[in-house]
């Protein structure tokens, strides 16, 4: 059974899953009308595409600190190679059978982007 992580702050949420062995896409959204701070994303839609592995939709709260949407995300492509955590100056991805962006180190440099030989991090 899917474990119940709606509104849980998402890097808990994703701490979370690893330790049970699901694979998940992150998707992340501006609040409505508010910035979204990257520090206090929450999981707003979880769902579930087949045996242990989902979708998160994660939103930042309005009125934050003024942070940005991150500006980069790792897809589906990604071939857990470990180029990008090697290369990230922030150690801000996280590994796993899909690498995964911890939105909370990332400064958005771009070095995961460009060193990607699967062409796998996306630009927002
Ligand atoms: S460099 Fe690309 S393929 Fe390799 S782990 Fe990072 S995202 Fe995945
Ligand atoms: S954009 Fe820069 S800081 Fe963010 S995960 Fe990629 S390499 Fe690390």
């Amino acid at each position: 059974m899917a474990p119940d992580i709606l509104g849980l702050e998402l890097q808990h949420a994703l701490q979370r899953l690893a330790a049970e062995g699901w694979e998940v896409t992150v998707v992340i959204t501006r609040a409505p009308g508010g910035r979204t701070d990257v520090g206090t994303l929450r999981v707003a839609r979880w769902l579930v595409l087949g045996e242990r592995r989902g979708i998160i939709t994660a939103v930042g709260q309005q009125g934050g600190k003024g942070g940005a949407v991150l500006a980069y995300r790792i897809t589906d492509d990604c071939q857990a190679c470990g180029t990008c955590a090697e290369s990230c100056p922030n150690q801000a991805i996280v590994e796993g059978a899909r690498y995964h962006i911890d939105p909370e180190r990332c400064e958005e440099c771009g070095t995961c982007f460009d060193v990607c030989p699967a062409g796998a991090v996306v630009r927002e």
